[in-house]
């Protein structure tokens, strides 16, 4: 898959920061999963462009374990991601945005440090 930087100054209103998210809002590119079990995916928003990276982790065997991670990555960042990478990428960052029902949370903004756990 391509990617391209979504046009400087758009988005800022967009659908994609503004929680609760929606998947129909999004094309979504599986990255897999990386050592730890977590569900890695690409998120490109449909309106902005914005490339959103997903970091999921679900203990089936522990209730209200679901929680994910996303934040905004470039496109080159985007083109070159990987599940091994995904989740210092995520930790990486400046803001982002996390959820699940371990937060108790549909999607609250988050800037760093941010932990992911
Ligand atoms: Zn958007």
């Amino acid at each position: 898959m391509k990617y391209m930087d979504a046009p400087a100054g758009q988005g800022h209103a967009c659908c994609c920061r503004h929680p609760p998210f929606r998947f129909v809002d999004y094309d979504s590119v599986e990255l897999g999963e990386d050592s730890r079990g977590a569900e890695v995916s690409l998120a490109t928003c449909k309106s902005c462009g914005a490339i959103w990276l997903k970091y999921f982790i679900d203990e089936p065997h522990y209730p209200r374990s679901g929680r994910w991670w996303r934040v905004e990555i470039a496109a080159a960042d985007a083109s070159a991601m990987s599940a091994a990478a995904a989740r210092e990428c995520v930790e990486r960052s400046r803001e982002g945005f996390a959820g699940g029902s371990f937060f108790d949370s549909h999607g609250h903004a988050i800037t760093a440090p941010i932990k992911v756990r």
